[in-house]
């Protein structure tokens, strides 16, 4: 399995499209004990983890620490981030088995800003040619996440001319398209919030929805959450 463990629900941005971070959820960073404590009983049915759930994984002053830590049980460490605090050569040195994403969003500055609120364009952008420049043998895997929006259109464009892979996916708020079947992530992926809360799914953003409580429901896709969600 791939569970995730949130190690802070901080963010420092506010992306228009981000399904948790215009809402009151409680925000706060995980305990170290706490992180090991999963980490160790997660490690041998796991092979990898990612770091991450409601927030920015970069706001939490152990991140490069926990990636040492997951490494260090032979699973991959997979990360997602905006980038914007992340210091790019200490990800080099230390994320030696796994996988980062960085979300970009845009092709220009002005368009960043509008998206995520912050004027943030030119250092995502620096800091991805850096890393493909400094990650020749491809020891890191490394791709970029674009999110489709109208605000967007087609700038994937500029965003595949910085040299790295591009994921374009489609806004993650939009309906389901797939209609209501059966769900794999409860057993794929179940999620631990930063308050050690298991929850049934990565999408319950209010962290309401126990795992062992709702897992049935959640498989079966009967929860309101699940009615939102395009993963088939
Ligand atoms: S960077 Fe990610 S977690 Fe932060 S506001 Fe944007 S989409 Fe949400
Ligand atoms: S929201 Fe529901 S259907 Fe979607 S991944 Fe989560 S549990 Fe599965």
């Amino acid at each position: 399995m791939k569970p995730s463990i949130e190690i802070s629900s901080i963010c420092n941005l506010r992306c228009k499209m981000c399904p948790y971070q215009h809402k009151d959820i409680e925000q706060g960073l995980m305990e170290w004990d706490l992180f090991t404590k999963l980490a160790d009983e997660l490690a041998p049915l796991s092979e990898a983890i990612h770091i991450f759930n409601r927030g920015e994984p970069f706001t939490h002053p152990r991140v490069y620490e926990m990636i040492d830590y997951i490494q260090e049980k032979g699973i991959k460490a997979i990360i997602a981030t905006n980038a914007l605090l992340m210091d790019e050569k200490k990800i080099l040195e230390h994320l030696k088995n796994g996988l980062l994403v960085i979300s970009c969003h845009a092709g220009d500055r002005e368009t960043y800003k509008k998206i995520t609120g912050t004027d943030g364009f030119d250092e995502v952008r620096r800091k991805i040619i850096w890393i493909k420049n400094n990650n020749p043998h491809g020891n890191l895997e490394f791709g970029v996440k674009f999110v489709k929006l109208p605000e967007n259109n087609g700038q994937e464009k500029e965003v595949e001319g910085f040299g790295a892979t591009v994921y374009v996916v489609e806004d993650s708020n939009q309906s389901n398209p797939y209609g209501y079947i059966d769900c794999s992530q409860p057993d794929v992926c179940p999620t631990w919030d930063f308050k050690g809360h298991k929850k049934v799914c990565c999408r319950d953003e209010y962290s309401k929805y126990d795992y062992d409580k709702y897992y049935g429901q959640a498989k079966r896709r009967e929860l309101d959450i699940c009615q939102r969600c395009a993963i088939h």
